[in-house]
This record gives structure tokens, C-alpha cells and sequence, in this order.
């Protein structure tokens, strides 16, 4: 052995042992300031809800549901913007233990008797009303979590650990294109860790709604529309969805079932293509569409 040759090895020995310290350390220190990596920026979520009996019946939505949050990072929190809870003004729920609200009528004991005991977020709903620059948000105590809320998540995070709180539809803006520049803002939480879910259905029509498996025309190619207007990325086009021809009134006769789809859509970023989970059409009129996005 040349002399020095045992230095050389010890000196490399340490340091290797050196940059592997750098790099746990590096690692450490970005967990403990929370700072993000790139890998920590979190997916977002459009499910389509569809009837509350999806939280105890096992069917094809359910279990795609079920799939798609085991191939998900674990979130920090969860932020759900659904169909169900519409405000004069945009709210957010703040209560630490928010209630499972069974917002639907004529189902049996057993769905209504469930519970879904996530906690709530309200740092994350300070958070929340700090990032919105574009409206004021108001803490809200009395709502709780509504069944376009419960009903995937009991689902998806059936052991209710993770935090989740509400954004709610502001009523008194009835243009598409609102709500996506206002759900633009929620951008920068995607990368601390929060998962953005918006609940509704694409095509929903509950007056036209038959137990029937075939689904009507209109809705079968409305929904197929949208899922192109989707893959092309026009989102121009899909905030005004009333210019979509005359199905668009047949499909979305009124709008809080498809506005929580702009909120996903509005989080989009450049180089991310959606994934369906999800794509049918229930009870003649209702989409079950689902995709993510990241
Ligand atoms: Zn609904």
C-alpha cells in the first residue's frame, strides 16, 4: 500500500460521511421550517359526489375513490370547496371539531346515523383568509362539514385523522370566472401541504334524475365536452359554460354542483395534465366525473 493511500481513504471516508451530514441536515432543516421542496406540492382533487349512499355503499365510485387516495402524499390538511355550502360572501370554517352535517333527506338509518370525526383547521383557516387577497373571508363556527365534504373523504381517509375545513360558494357571484380567479389564490397552499378538493358533479340535474343506468343523450355528450374542454385546457371556455350550446342548461341548471370544478382547475399548474378516476354518468343526469390534477 503506497504511503498515504490510508489518509486518502480515511479523508474520503469522511467526507462522504460529511456531505451525507449535509444532506440530512438539509433535509432536517427543511422539515423543521416547514420549508417546501418541490416534491411536498400536494395534488388537487374534483370528485364527483353523487348520492350520499357513496359513503356506505361499496360500487365503482367508492373504491376509485378509495384507490386514488392511496396513491396520494399524506396532506397536512384538507380544503374542501363543495357544492353544499353556499354563503352571501366567501366563509371558511374555523371550529377546531367541526360536525358531520346530513344535509339530505329520505335515506336510511345508517347513512344518517354516520359520522366522519375529522378534526378542523383553524390555522389552516387563518391561513386561508391571509392568502385571499381578492374578497374578504369570514371565520365561520356554525357549519361543520356538509355530505359533498364527508362523503369522499370518509372514503378516501376513512380513519379521519387528517384536518379539513371548508371553503364555501359565494352565492352572490353567479360568474364562472369569478370563482376561478379567486381560486387561483389558494396556489401557494398547495405547496405547504394542503390537499384542495373540489366536490360537485360536472353534469347535475336532480329534476330530470331517473333510476335508470342509461344515461340521457345530452348528458353523456355534455360531459364528454367538458372532459375535452378539460384535456385542451380551455378554461376560458369552461368558466363560461353557458356559451356550451343548449345542453349547458339541461346540465348545469344551476351552478353550485359544477363552480367547485373551476377551483381544481384554477390550480392547474403549467406543466400538469388531469387524470380521470372516475367517468360516468348515474341516474340519467348526473356525472360522477373525477380528476386530478399534479
Ligand atoms: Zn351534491
Amino acid at each position: 500500500m503506497a504511503p498515504g493511500s490510508k489518509d486518502r481513504r480515511t479523508f474520503l471516508k469522511q467526507l462522504s460521511v460529511g456531505i451525507l451530514s449535509m444532506t440530512a441536515l438539509s433535509a432536517l432543516g427543511k422539515t423543521l421550517s416547514g420549508n417546501p421542496s418541490k416534491s411536498d406540492k400536494m395534488p388537487v382533487l374534483f370528485v364527483g359526489h353523487g348520492t350520499p349512499m357513496n359513503a356506505i355503499e361499496d360500487n365503482e365510485f367508492s373504491r376509485a375513490w378509495q384507490k386514488e387516495a392511496k396513491g396520494l402524499p399524506k396532506p397536512k390538511a384538507i380544503l374542501c370547496i363543495s357544492a353544499h355550502w353556499e354563503t352571501n360572501g366567501s366563509c371558511v370554517t374555523a371550529m377546531a371539531q367541526p360536525r358531520t352535517l346530513h344535509d339530505f333527506w329520505g335515506f336510511p338509518p345508517n347513512l344518517c346515523e354516520k359520522r366522519y370525526p375529522a378534526p378542523g383547521a383553524p390555522e389552516w383557516a387563518t391561513t386561508t383568509r391571509e392568502t385571499i387577497k381578492r374578497t374578504r373571508v369570514e371565520p365561520d363556527a356554525e357549519w361543520g362539514l356538509d355530505h359533498g365534504t364527508w362523503v369522499p373523504l370518509c372514503r378516501m381517509f376513512p380513519e379521519a385523522t387528517v384536518p379539513v375545513f371548508q371553503l364555501s360558494l359565494d352565492r352572490t357571484k353567479p360568474d364562472g370566472r369569478y370563482h376561478y380567479v379567486l381560486a387561483r389564490e389558494l396556489a401557494p397552499l398547495r405547496d405547504r401541504g394542503l390537499l384542495i378538493v373540489g366536490s360537485g358533479n360536472m353534469v347535475h340535474n336532480l329534476g330530470l334524475m331517473e333510476w335508470t343506468d342509461k344515461p340521457f343523450d345530452w348528458a353523456e355528450e355534455f360531459d364528454a365536452k367538458l372532459k375535452s374542454l378539460i384535456l385542451k385546457r380551455d378554461h376560458e371556455a369552461l368558466c363560461r359554460y353557458e356559451d356550451l350550446g343548449p345542453a349547458s342548461r339541461l346540465a348545469i341548471p344551476t351552478n353550485e354542483h359544477y363552480l367547485p370544478m373551476l377551483y381544481t382547475l384554477a390550480l392547474q399548474g403549467k406543466d400538469e395534465t388531469p387524470s380521470f378516476f372516475a367517468e360516468k354518468v348515474t341516474f340519467g343526469s348526473i356525472s360522477m366525473r373525477g380528476f386530478k390534477i399534479g
